[in-house]
């Protein structure tokens, strides 16, 4: 299983080459786009061949990670390719907006309703945000957890239990008071779990990598890398 970093900031890129939340997975051949924020769709486009990308999965409906979902509809068009969007239901002029479309089949997603997409089992999780949101537990050749954004809650032991790798939003700084989780919760989710964590959702005037120096088991995320999970 394999995942590369298409955007890592939020709630918008970087100035000059920073781009926001969006992360491809490919497991043995069939690739999951996880959220599309502003700034990924051309970095997509150079990691993949589109037309082999059936699924896109957004884990909150929140701009920074969804709004190049609708330019994605321009090159579907050009490319005639028709993908399934996976997400909750919700009832938004955001969500009508960025279902409504031709080539576009929605896939309504439930907390305890398993998706099978290719090789892949894809499991969801309530997350505590400002808005609905899940993490997905991504099962295939190896099990990997991206938590969407989120505070910590009792759904993210469940959601990584025996997990290879968490890609977390978990690069606040402690002290931060906001929906997201900072760097010394990370380190206690690394120190019950030792599972390998990528730190990610950055903001964009920070970076969190001396917070995790003296944790081994936590990465902060690089952009354009892929990892082999
Ligand atoms: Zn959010």
């Amino acid at each position: 299983m394999k995942l590369t970093v298409l955007g890592k900031y939020g709630p918008y890129g970087k100035a000059g080459d920073g781009a926001a939340s969006s992360y491809l997975v490919e497991n043995e051949g069939e690739y999951l786009v996880l959220d599309m924020g502003p700034g990924t769709l051309s970095r997509l486009q150079a990691a993949v061949d589109v037309k082999k990308v059936r699924y896109i999965w957004l884990s909150h409906l929140h701009y920074d990670h969804t709004s190049d979902f609708l330019a994605f509809r321009y090159l579907l068009e050009d490319l005639g390719h028709r993908v399934t969007l996976l997400t909750h239901q919700e009832d938004s002029d955001w969500y009508r907006l960025l279902t409504d479309h031709p080539l576009i089949a929605v896939q309504n997603i439930e907390e305890n309703e398993p998706v099978r997409i290719g090789t892949m089992t894809l499991r969801f999780y309530a997350m505590k945000h400002t808005v609905p949101c899940h993490a997905i537990r991504i099962e295939g050749e190896k099990t990997l957890v991206y938590t969407g954004d989120t505070m910590y809650n009792e759904n993210i032991p469940v959601a990584v239990r025996g997990a290879d790798c968490i890609l977390a939003d978990c690069s606040k700084p402690v002290g931060f008071k906001g929906p997201h989780m900072t760097a010394d919760i990370a380190e206690k989710l690394y120190d019950e779990f030792k599972i390998p964590i990528i730190a990610t959702h950055l903001s964009p005037g920070y970076d969190p990598t001396q917070d995790f120096a003296a944790c081994e088991g936590i990465t902060v995320a690089e952009e354009g890398k892929t990892y082999e999970i």
